[in-house]
């Protein structure tokens, strides 16, 4: 059940244009967003409940997801060196 609802959520944001967490692809329409900051002004949006358990975020799929949004490879870099840092704890 609760797989149909979080589909039916989704569909719902996507269709009104919300964007989703480029880790879980949870809508933006539903689900509370956080910036994890990857240099001093510019920050990447993940999910809370993605961020609360950081080190089962998939930083491949992350760097697809931003690299299919159009981001450049040097912020893609920069993304992936904040991510790895929260992964292992150190910020
Ligand atoms: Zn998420």
């Amino acid at each position: 059940m609760f797989f149909i609802t979080r589909f039916i959520k989704n569909r719902i944001g996507s269709i009104k244009g919300f964007g989703s967490c480029p880790n879980c692809d949870d809508c933006w329409s539903w689900k509370k967003q956080n910036t994890v900051m990857y240099s001093d002004f510019s920050g990447v949006l993940i999910c809370e409940e993605c961020l609360s358990k950081p080190q089962l975020l998939d930083i491949k799929r992350i760097e697809k997801k931003l690299s299919y949004y159009g981001w450049d490879r040097l912020n893609i870099a920069l993304v992936r060196t904040a991510l790895y840092k929260l992964k292992e704890g150190k910020e």
